[in-house]
């Protein structure tokens, strides 16, 4: 249980950082000059002012020094993190447990950085209203070299790779002939190098499933905004996050659904 505690304080605070990455991605900043200051006032911030989670909670989501309201992005890709990190303990000592492979220590680690990877993406288009591209593109080479290192130790061959990669234009040239149907309306290019990664990842047939998923769960949202007032009609939602709850939904249940409808 202390190891689970632990975990969650330590993706937590990788959370913390996150955001600030996140931040000044968007705003284009460097992302290790300079202290943390406030969002409104500027004033330099104390650790206490920076504690995951606690410190939002402790001040009702304000700041401290000015009293005005913080962005829940801050709370929220702290739990995320906090959560990706308990999980991949749980399951990765899991994979350890397994380790008959030298290969066994990599998987982990890998599916931990894409973790990280995408809750960047879709934090960055939810708060923003945009995908870093390079932060995509950083996804598309680690999940590249990582499988070039599965074939080299035989764990994966050239055959998937191809298959994967394929998949992954399929699903690139798929957005982008969406964008270009609808003029821009609704979708970004940022959603085509998505699409890219997340066929790399999936491969075939499961990026279907994974894409049709972002897609429903977009629908019953936007329905959602759209009855609650939350949205009007014809304004657009992110929609990196749903992309990414649907490859995510498909990494832990894909395989079943498939096998239920085949
Ligand atoms: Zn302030």
């Amino acid at each position: 249980m202390l190891v689970y505690i632990l975990m969650f304080c330590l993706g937590a605070s990788v959370g913390s950082f996150l955001n600030v990455v996140v931040m000044r991605t968007v705003e284009s900043k460097s992302w290790v000059s300079g202290r943390s200051r406030c969002d409104h006032c500027h004033k330099q911030l104390s650790w206490y002012d920076m504690v995951p989670i606690f410190s939002y909670l402790l001040y009702r989501g304000r700041s401290r020094c000015c009293h005005k309201p913080l962005s829940i992005q801050y709370p929220i890709v702290e739990l995320l993190v906090g959560a990706l990190f308990v999980w991949w303990i749980a399951v990765g000592a899991f994979f350890f447990r397994l380790a008959s492979h030298p290969l066994a220590t990599l998987q982990p680690l890998y599916w931990l950085l894409v973790g990280v990877v995408l809750i960047m993406i879709a934090a960055s288009d939810a708060f923003y209203g945009l995908i870093p591209t390079r932060y995509v593109y950083f996804g598309v080479a680690t999940t590249l070299i990582y499988r070039l290192i599965l074939i080299t130790g035989g764990a994966y061959h050239w055959a998937d790779l191809g298959e994967s990669v394929a998949t992954a234009v399929g699903a690139y040239l798929f957005f982008y002939s969406l964008r270009k149907m609808t003029l821009g309306k609704g979708m970004g290019e940022g959603d085509e190098v998505l699409a890219l990664l997340i066929g790399l990842i999936l491969g075939w047939p499961k990026t279907l499933l994974g894409i049709w998923g972002g897609f429903v769960l977009g629908a019953v949202v936007g329905v959602l905004a759209l009855m609650t007032g939350k949205k009007k009609f014809g304004q657009t939602l992110p929609f990196a996050p749903f992309m990414v709850l649907g490859l995510l939904l498909t990494l832990l249940w894909g395989e079943k659904i498939l096998h239920y409808w085949g």
